[in-house]
């Protein structure tokens, strides 16, 4: 059956869907028109997918603004949320929620739905983290709405969330979880980061462990026009907490860690049984495109502390997480797949599974 190998998610959208996202945004263009090219840039998405071999796809994410706001539509919003600093100087605000009940504008069974029409293979879906959309509660808190019924409301919708992609059907569902890192960077003490794992297993406890085990959770430093925002942290500080999380499936960027044998030797003795650690074996960071033969070597070097049974690869992060960012092209977030997908089946050949 050879090794696992599954994307993150987002692909960069084509030049045709952000000219209309623009155009709708001042309004030149009719709301039809403008589902037309999402409809027109999905089916372009997959059926590239699909050729590049890849045994799981996912919608390139085509018709999110972003990986972590798409529940955010129609919500009653504040502009000056939490700022996230990238390490090339540019930042990220998220905005901050002006009124109570927090209920969902979008949940991802709609893109994995829309995805399941074109999709000759199967579809995995990404979801937004509890932890991620905690950061919408304001600081200064908000009158006939505490931050314990928040809570309450966030766990639901998060709950509903992949549930209903279970239900539709998914391959499997992930969990972006890129604040992980960016915890400890905010707090090395590892409050916040402990208060991110008990909030998002609290989701997690909704389910069973047929289910957690079509869950999983992607971890990496962020990445965003080419840029990270926690880096700089030692993962091995993120390890421990991470495989507390409930799942059993884990997403890990590692092609673009210089020292990746010192992540796995941590991850080693950490990885829970039965779960099936996917490596990051592309770097949607870096322009260059990876060859097939050095992804299988990278495969080699994981599996020489990962029991093969329990690996898998992904790239190391989705190609363009934000709608807006065209830092890579499609054809190059393509080609890595493609590298990915024929690098993981020469590592399969080569062990023998
Ligand atoms: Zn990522």
């Amino acid at each position: 059956m050879g090794i696992a190998t599954e994307p993150i998610g987002s692909v960069p959208r084509p030049t045709p869907l952000l000219e209309a996202m623009r155009s709708r945004a001042a309004g030149r263009i009719s709301e039809e028109q403008f589902r037309k090219a999402e409809e027109a840039a999905l089916q372009d998405t997959i059926a590239r997918f699909e050729k590049t071999g890849s045994p799981v796809i996912s919608d390139g994410e085509q018709t999110k603004p972003s990986f972590a706001t798409y529940p955010l539509l129609g919500l009653n919003l504040a502009p000056d949320g939490v700022v996230i600093p990238f390490a090339d100087g540019h930042t990220r605000q998220l905005p901050k929620l002006a009124a109570g009940p927090f209920r969902y504008g979008v949940h991802a069974v709609q893109f994995l739905k829309a995805a399941q029409r074109f999709a000759h293979c199967p579809v995995k879906q990404a979801v937004i983290s509890a932890s991620a959309l905690s950061l919408l509660y304001p600081q200064e808190g908000l009158p006939g709405y505490s931050r314990q019924q928040f809570v309450t409301d966030l766990v639901n919708e998060a709950r509903r969330d992949i549930r209903e992609c279970l239900e539709a059907g998914a391959a499997c569902v992930q969990i972006d979880f890129t604040e992980g890192r960016l915890a400890l960077k905010l707090d090395p003490s590892g409050k916040l980061l402990e208060s991110f794992v008990e909030l998002n297993n609290q989701v997690l406890d909704g389910f069973g462990a047929a289910d957690r085990a079509k869950i999983g959770v992607h971890t990496c430093p962020g990445g965003d026009q080419d840029s990270t925002h926690s880096a700089d942290v030692d993962y091995v500080g993120l390890l421990p907490h991470l495989f507390r999380l409930k799942v059993g499936r884990f997403y890990l960027q590692l092609a673009s860690e210089p020292d990746r044998e010192h992540v796995l030797r941590a991850v080693r003795p950490l990885l829970p049984a039965g779960a099936t650690l996917f490596v990051g074996v592309t770097d949607p960071i870096s322009r260059r495109i990876e060859t097939p033969e050095e992804v299988r070597d990278r495969v080699f070097e994981a599996a020489e502390f990962i029991p093969l049974a329990q690996l898998g690869t992904t790239d190391d992060c989705g190609f363009s997480p934000f709608a807006d960012d065209t830092s890579t092209s499609r054809d190059t977030a393509f080609a890595k797949i493609q590298s990915r997908v024929a690098g993981t089946r020469l590592a399969s050949e080569t062990l023998g599974r």
